[in-house]
């Protein structure tokens, strides 16, 4: 092995580089990434944009270490196919760059609705934030009455942009297109008691939506609904999910459902080809599937894992995941595999009005859990379905 290259400088693509740095001095290392940042913190990006910590502080990594570990870093550049018979990359810049081992950690592609006149904001990296910083800045300057935010999506973007507005005191409109906030996943229960800290919170939700249209040529004036209404706004904060860009990968022979498919050491079907974090659909041993997880926690851990395989230790990765979150001042947990639609049964353990525990199953064990409000099980939950229960 003497050459390295990774697609994407991500949380999970940077944490490889830096773990096989660790274990193997010599070899070759290059990371493609189209953003123009070192390392930063998606995590962080919502606390930057109260104001709640300054822009350096988003930034993990800076231009020396990349130096200093001798990673080349080729920012503003994306990988436009790759060779995997002749092993090569060929980049937007015409470059082709050779590889004996390739780690896709491309992420996910945003979903995105039609328009974009100024104040459509999407919350997904540093740029955006810093655009958002901007429109913020403008809406405060507003008189009062005219300070409005209208939020469209239903999970966990829609809920920092709803936690944005509330923090600076914007008036805050919900557009949903389905029954409540993660309603493919949420029982009724957790729809209620969400719906209802929402409300009390002055968020308007606007349920069983379509797309809204987009007022306003050059910004962004309100949105108008199907009914005819009209929600008037200068900030329309977008957070409709990801989607991994299927062409892509599969014009390039790489093996695609609903994320690039790996078995439960991160391989892909082509020798020394790694998939990991949120691009990746990989066999996870604790609940005995091929799932896409899209969290922090997940693609550093796989980023550590890969590095071992690469270097000599190969394992199965092996980690209960979870996202954190909230509404307000309500805590939101999503551990392990929730999708509803894989379970064979969701059962709801706590129902109370301020709080709703839901658990996962599938063939009798606990594969995931979602708490809301009261969130002391997390631990227990979590080593339940560590132990296979
Ligand atoms: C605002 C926000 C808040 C979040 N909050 C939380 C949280 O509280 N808790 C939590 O667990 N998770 C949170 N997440 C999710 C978490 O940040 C992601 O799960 C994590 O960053 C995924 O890391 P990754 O390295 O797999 O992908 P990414 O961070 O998406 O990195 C992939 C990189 O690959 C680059 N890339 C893609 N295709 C190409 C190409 N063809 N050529 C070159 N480069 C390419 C992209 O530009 C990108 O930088 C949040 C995400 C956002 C956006």
């Amino acid at each position: 092995m003497e050459n390295i290259v990774i697609l994407g400088g991500g949380i999970a693509g940077t944490t490889a580089a830096e773990e096989i740095r660790k274990k193997n001095a010599d070899v070759a290392m290059t990371i493609i990434e189209q953003e123009h940042h070192p390392l930063y913190s998606r995590v962080l990006l919502p606390h930057y944009v109260k104001g709640k910590i300054p822009r350096e502080k988003v930034f993990l990594k800076t231009w020396e270490w990349y130096e200093k570990n001798r990673i080349e870093m080729m920012t503003g550049v994306r990988v436009e196919s790759f060779d995997i018979p002749n092993r090569f990359v060929r980049t937007s810049e015409g470059r082709e760059v050779p590889f004996d081992v390739l780690i896709l950690a491309g992420g996910g592609e945003l979903n995105v609705i039609g328009g974009e006149p100024r104040g459509v904001s999407y919350l997904r990296g540093v740029d955006d934030a810093d655009e958002l910083v901007g429109l913020l800045k403008e809406t405060l300057m507003r008189p009062e009455g005219d300070r409005r935010g209208v939020v469209y999506g239903s999970g966990f973007i829609a809920l920092e942009y709803i936690n944005i507005f509330k923090h600076f005191g914007i008036s805050c409109d919900v557009v949903m297109r389905g029954r409540g906030f993660w309603s493919s996943v949420l029982s009724d229960h957790s729809q209620t008691v969400l719906a209802k800290k929402a409300l009390d919170g002055g968020t308007l939700l606007h349920t069983n939506e379509a797309e809204p249209t987009i007022l306003g040529e050059r910004e962004v004036t309100g949105v108008k609904l199907v009914s005819g209404a009209e929600l008037p706004c200068s900030i329309l904060g977008v957070g409709i999910g990801m989607h991994s860009d299927q062409s892509f990968y599969r014009d390039c022979g790489i093996d695609i459902d609903r994320g690039i498919m790996t078995n439960e050491y991160l391989e892909t079907a082509h020798p020394s080809v790694y998939a990991i974090g949120d691009g990746a659909q990989f066999f996870d041993t604790n609940v005995a599937r091929h799932v896409v997880y899209g969290n922090w926690m997940n693609a550093q851990s796989q980023g550590r894992a890969v590095a071992k395989t690469i270097c000599g230790e190969r394992m199965p990765f092996n980690l209960v995941s979870s996202y954190a979150t909230h509404l307000f001042d309500m805590h939101i947990v999503f551990i392990g595999d929730v999708d509803r639609k894989a379970a064979d049964e969701v059962k709801q353990i706590v129902a109370t009005d301020s709080s709703s525990v839901e658990e996962f199953y599938r063939k009798g064990k606990v594969v995931g859990a979602v708490l809301i409000g009261d969130i002391s099980g997390r631990a227990t939950i979590t080593a339940r379905i560590a132990a296979r229960e």
